[in-house]
């Protein structure tokens, strides 16, 4: 029986984590489950899960949470803070924590488990695109095991020989492993979101609500709206970058609007091996909570019978300049992507509250990466400052063109 914490266990990840766990109490246990401040779906879960605890990061939703737990005669202990996320992260009795709290507010309670030496399974994008370099060293000298939860990280996984899955989980790998077992490249799919076809004149019209409506996935607001800049694939190809020790040019993005293909792997034979399944998260959290095993979800299989038209195309600069910036970011090092990550979340964040427009995301993203100085911010502290001179920039930026 694996003890399991769910950090962000009300989102999207967190609730299909739920759904893999519920399909297999005999291998799973709920030790501690967490969000921010949605205590009607916290309460839910803890009456159907049963957790040791459950923790809040706002205190005046724990109070909450805790009266109407104690209400429903619950034997659930209330905690509520960051530091209470840090310390059930690395709760003696844990063995495997899923990071799936959105943005930067995961990094810490994801670096506590990796130093608490957990089994971490990894949606959170954003804590190493934000600390890439530090947390990457951490997963080393730790002895924790790192599993990739997005959905083309564990694609590309899945596709690599088993020996350098085990350096990858541990960090033992460097600039040159890739090579040494004989792969060329990293081909990252992506569906290209809801605005592959829509005229960029239509661009700074569009509303909030359109672009959380992607075509294949249900997720969080913030990705929903990063997949829609194809931000998303950005943040995804600096995650690429840390986990599997790749240079820059050697990851490729493929626009395939069907989801079919999760990712790829370019092998110097010639050969591409792809991981192929359902859009369904259930599928790679399936995947790492089992491993090395495979387990069952209810995820139904691919109909190829169905499967008329597969279709692959490249990313537009124009329409997607938060790619670019990315992949730029990704070049200059982790001060930038730090940076860049920071000023991403305060403009989709103004976007979503209607105080930005669409097409206006990028450029605040860009201006935010022209003025912030980028030292070498390898050590926590510098990252964690950098971060929020970045959100300082990006707020004035907002504040000075809605003004
Ligand atoms: P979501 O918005 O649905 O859920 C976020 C969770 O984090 C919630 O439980 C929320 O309570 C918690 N949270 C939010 N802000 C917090 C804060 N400041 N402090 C503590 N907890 C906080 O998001 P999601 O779609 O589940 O995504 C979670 C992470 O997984 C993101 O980093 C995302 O990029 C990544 N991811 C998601 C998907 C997907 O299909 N949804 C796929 C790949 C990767
Ligand atoms: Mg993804």
């Amino acid at each position: 029986m694996r003890q399991l914490v769910i950090l962000g266990a009300t989102g999207s990840i967190g609730q299909s984590t739920l759904k893999v766990v519920a399909e297999h109490p005999e291998r799973f246990a709920v030790l501690a489950l967490t969000a921010q401040r949605s205590v009607t779906a916290m309460l839910q879960l803890c009456l159907r899960f049963k957790p040791r605890y459950a923790v809040m990061s706002e205190q005046a939703a724990a109070t909450q949470l805790q009266h109407q737990l104690q209400a429903a005669g619950s034997q659930t202990t209330v905690l509520a803070g960051t530091q209470a996320l840090c310390d059930i992260a690395a709760h003696p009795d844990a063995d495997v924590v899923m990071a799936a709290i959105v943005g930067a507010a995961g990094l810490l309670p994801t670096l506590a488990a990796v130093k608490a030496a957990k089994t971490v399974l990894l949606a959170n994008k954003e804590a190493l695109v934000m600390a890439g370099a530090f947390f990457m060293q951490q997963v080393k000298s730790s002895g924790a095991r790192l599993l990739p939860i997005d959905s083309e990280h564990n694609a590309i996984f899945q596709c690599l020989p088993a020996s350098l899955q085990q350096a990858v989980c541990t960090h033992q790998i460097h600039a040159g492993s890739l090579q040494q077992q004989s792969i060329s490249k990293l081909l990252l799919t992506a569906s290209g979101g809801p605005f592959l076809q829509t005229s960029l004149h239509e661009f700074p019209q569009i509303t909030p609500a359109q672009a959380v409506a992607h075509p294949n996935w249900t997720m969080g607001q913030k990705i929903s709206v990063d997949s829609a800049t194809m931000m998303n694939k950005g943040l995804e190809l600096i995650e690429a970058h840390w986990l599997f020790q790749c240079p820059v040019e050697q990851i490729e993005v493929v626009i395939h609007p069907q989801s079919v293909i999760h990712s790829m792997v370019q092998y110097q034979d010639g050969s591409v091996i792809a991981q192929l399944g359902q859009p369904d998260m259930c599928t790679p959290i399936a995947y790492a909570m089992a491993y090395p095993e495979r387990i069952s979800t209810q995820v139904p299989a691919l109909d190829f019978s169905k499967l008329a038209d597969l279709s692959f195309s490249s990313a537009e600069p124009a329409r997607f300049p938060n790619l670019y910036l990315a992949i730029e970011a990704c070049r200059q090092g982790q001060a930038a992507t730090t940076a860049l990550n920071a000023a991403n979340e305060v403009s989709v964040a103004a976007f979503l509250a209607g105080q930005l427009r669409f097409d206006q995301i990028a450029m605040v993203n860009a201006e935010v990466l022209e003025q912030c100085a980028m030292d070498k911010a390898i050590e926590l502290e510098a990252i964690l400052a950098l971060d929020q001179q970045a959100r300082l920039v990006a707020e004035k930026i907002i504040a000075r063109r809605s003004s």
